[in-house]
């Protein structure tokens, strides 16, 4: 008899039923207006303002022009302060308008960029750091935040990974700068591709500016100020977002019972590290990342890989390679300088995390990591 194992991926798209996304999108088939600005585009600028408790939203085709616009819109120069354990997106985005990444190297607590080495690579052509919020790990915004006013120097936070999350009491995105999410199908919240970019400081004529670079640099029909991309949100994307913003608090729930069901299973385990609750951080329990120290636990995280991958369960290394060290940047980064984030993304392993995912699915995937 053939055994047929149950396939579980690293994650699986949040989505509403059917009928209530066919009943979002019903005006849309009335009205005939598709993009640009239209009607769910603006009623989800305005709930999720709300629910991320920052003063300005803008929409955008995906997280990643999100950021590449915002750093073209806030008129960075020469070269900006990032770490490489993040997604090919953060880096790629600085280089795309023309900047040099200069790699800072993480802590090895939360994995965010280690404050203390920050100032050591600070130059006169440095115009900003930026920081990511690694699988929804706060960074330490306030220690960033007073190096940045020392130095005069902008922080733009890569806060895909941190949908929803407060600290403190305050919206995440209303630290820095500005901030942007994704809102990709992959992440916390989706509008299947989507992103933003948020802020509450006032910087002067910022949001005039990205509301222009998103739709070719045209401020009205005859003036045309920037050299801008499109990367305008559509509809469709707007009425999925406004549907999976209802669920938000349910998923966030179901979440954070898997989260508690693998840290029941992988606690106190010798050689097997799991993040801690942060301080003052609501969680959204978007990821879940280990760390396997093959000299203690015996195994290594591509033996984890591997023997997980043989059950059927697909976890994913997140984040290896590092982005100092794709073929891309061939020969321009040195990643002896980020020894830490380097020892990391050898040893880190993202497990299945998603709001449908099952206790007893947790279970057997512990079952396998631990030689059950
Ligand atoms: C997903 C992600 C992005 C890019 O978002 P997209 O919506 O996929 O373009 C940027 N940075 C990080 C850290 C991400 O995980």
């Amino acid at each position: 008899m053939e055994i047929t194992m149950e396939k579980i991926l690293v994650t699986r798209s949040s989505m509403p039923e059917l009928d209530e996304y066919v009943d979002e999108i019903k005006d849309i088939f009335e009205s005939h207006w598709l993009t640009n600005m239209g009607v769910k585009h603006n009623q989800l600028e305005e709930k999720l303002a709300e629910y991320l408790k920052v003063r300005n939203i803008l929409l955008f085709s995906n997280g990643h022009m999100a950021l590449e616009l915002l750093i073209q819109a806030m008129g960075l120069t020469g070269e900006v302060i990032t770490t490489p354990f993040t997604f090919a997106s953060t880096t790629h985005a600085i280089v795309r308008n023309g900047l040099t990444p200069v790699f800072c190297d993480v802590n090895p607590e939360d994995y965010t960029i280690d404050v203390t080495k920050i100032e050591e690579l600070i130059t006169d052509r440095t115009s900003a750091i930026l920081p990511v919020h690694v699988y929804g790990h706060l960074c330490d915004v306030e220690a960033i935040d007073s190096i940045a006013k020392k130095h005069n120097l902008k922080v733009i936070y890569d806060a895909a990974h941190t949908f929803g999350e407060e600290y403190k009491g305050r919206g995440v995105a209303t630290f820095g700068n500005a901030s942007i999410f994704s809102f990709h199908a992959t992440k916390v919240f989706n509008t299947i591709e989507g992103g933003a970019v948020c802020f509450n400081s006032s910087e002067n004529g910022l949001r005039e500016k990205l509301y222009g670079i998103k739709n070719f640099g045209i401020w009205d029909e005859e003036l045309i100020k920037d050299v801008g991309a499109n990367a305008k949100m559509n509809e469709f994307q707007a009425a999925m977002g406004l549907c999976n913003l209802r669920h938000i608090d349910r998923e966030l729930a179901k979440r954070k019972a898997v989260v508690a069901r693998y840290n029941e299973r992988l606690s106190g385990v010798d050689g097997i590290r799991i993040s801690k609750e942060q301080k003052d951080v609501t969680s959204n329990y978007a990821y879940y990342p280990v760390i396997f120290e093959p000299e203690v636990f015996g195994r290594s995280r591509d033996d984890i890989y591997e023997l997980l991958k043989v059950n059927e369960i697909y976890a994913r290394k997140y984040f290896y390679p590092l982005t100092n060290t794709f073929d891309c940047y061939k020969g321009m980064f040195d990643m002896g300088n980020t020894p830490v984030a380097l020892d990391l993304s050898k040893k880190v392993l993202t497990l299945p995390l998603y709001a449908d995912l099952r206790l007893d699915q947790v279970d057997r995937i512990c079952d396998i990591i631990l030689g059950k």
